[in-house]
């Protein structure tokens, strides 16, 4: 029966999985049907911070199915929900959380607040023109109808447009092409990710947020922070918006929120809040006791500063590594922050990837030629030195 399902493929074919079949983990480590293990530099693109078979996980879960009550819908509240959202507002900028299922309806949650702010706050003072989105080049929000058309990728685009209108480009840095679009009279919010994740792992300048900060102030529109991938102590601060000493008026959450099950938030402030009324938006599974019950212990885990400081330096050690290859091979450029890296190469990063896994570590690309790496963030020394050794051996 297993053999049939690896193998006799019913599944939509958007995909292209690598051969390991996984049939259980632990640590920072996989392990195949055929008995192999190998140490996983990509977490499930960026979700499974608390890496494998984590005790705490399993409990929270345990904890939480033998309540009964995995959904309730929102007609009700339930407590792990209502205690989650004041976790997450008390270590951040926010007052307020809506709770949905992925990346990109957090995304497209965040746009439609911020089209509604922006035609009904008093301080944004728009007219129905006030609907734009202006996104930056390079950056990936998702896939579905409204996060794709942030997306500037005319191939995963095309195919499926129209997509939503109203959405603008700018490149990141170019403060003048910033300042020409973004307007007081049609701009409702601008979309960043503090640092691009499926664009190359580009970080952006604080200089550059900051003024964005300044020209949304002016314009009376919104700035969100796609944290998605970067955020959740990826870069070593509970928030990436962190390093930037700027503030947004929205923060968009996914990945490593609920351990592995599907869980998507949007942090907003309070006047952003104040402009959405009951039946403006919702989704069934949003906030759910189970999930957020999960997603209780993965937040009160990896906002501990002391767990941070420990991400910081594992961080610290990965890039210190990953700069000493580059002086000996031909890599373009090493970017990143925390344990969020990567390894611009002068070759596409595709067959590195394969090797790399022959050799027992995981890692992925990141477009064409940029080398991902996004270990578990309970990472210990050892393994980083342990997967350093692999990818050293494998780029020679
Ligand atoms: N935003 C960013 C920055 C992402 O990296 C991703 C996924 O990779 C998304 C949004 C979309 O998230 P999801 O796949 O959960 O819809």
């Amino acid at each position: 029966m297993t053999t049939q399902v690896a193998t006799q493929n019913s599944l939509l074919g958007v995909y292209r999985p690598a051969a390991p079949v996984f049939v259980s983990g632990s640590g920072r480590h996989l392990v195949a049907r055929d008995g192999r293990t190998y140490l996983d530099f990509t977490s499930g693109i960026g979700v499974n911070a608390l890496g494998y078979a984590d005790a705490g996980i399993a409990a929270a879960m345990q904890t939480a199915i033998e309540t009964g009550v995995v959904h309730t819908s929102n007609l009700f509240r339930t407590e792990p929900c209502v205690d989650l959202a004041g976790l997450l507002t008390s270590h951040s900028f926010a007052q307020r959380v809506f709770f949905c299922n992925s990346g990109a309806e957090a995304n497209e949650a965040a746009f439609k607040f911020a089209r509604k702010y922006a035609r009904s706050s008093a301080e944004a003072g728009g007219e129905a023109e006030k609907h734009e989105i202006v996104a930056l080049r390079g950056a990936f929000h998702g896939r579905l109808f409204g996060a794709l058309a942030a997306t500037d990728r005319p191939s995963m685009q095309q195919p499926f447009e129209p997509l939503m209108p109203g959405v603008q480009f700018i490149t990141p840095g170019d403060v003048a092409e910033a300042a020409a679009v973004i307007s007081a009279a049609k701009t409702a919010a601008v979309i960043v990710e503090p640092i691009q994740g499926e664009g190359g792992i580009q970080p952006l300048s604080a200089e550059y947020v900051a003024k964005l900060r300044e020209l949304t102030d002016a314009a009376g529109a919104l700035l969100i922070f796609d944290e998605v991938q970067c955020g959740l102590g990826r870069t070593g601060r509970l928030f990436a918006y962190e390093w930037l000493g700027v503030v947004p008026d929205m923060v968009t959450l996914a990945k490593p929120l609920a351990g592995g099950l599907p869980m998507g938030a949007v942090l907003m402030t309070e006047a952003v809040a104040s402009v959405m009324v009951p039946g403006d938006h919702a989704t069934t599974f949003g906030g759910g006791p189970f999930v957020s019950a999960v997603a209780l212990e993965v937040v009160s885990r990896i906002s501990d500063p002391s767990f941070l400081a420990e991400v910081r330096a594992r961080g610290h050690q990965l890039e210190t590594g990953l700069r000493e290859i580059a002086s000996k091979r031909a890599i373009k450029e090493v970017r990143g922050v925390g344990l969020m890296w990567g390894m611009e190469l002068d070759q596409p990063a595709a067959p590195v990837v394969a090797a790399a896994m022959e050799n027992g570590l995981l890692v992925i690309s990141a477009g064409e030629r940029v080398l991902r790496l996004l270990p578990a963030l309970n990472i210990e020394p050892g393994e980083i030195a342990e997967g350093l050794s692999i990818l050293e051996e494998v780029l020679s």
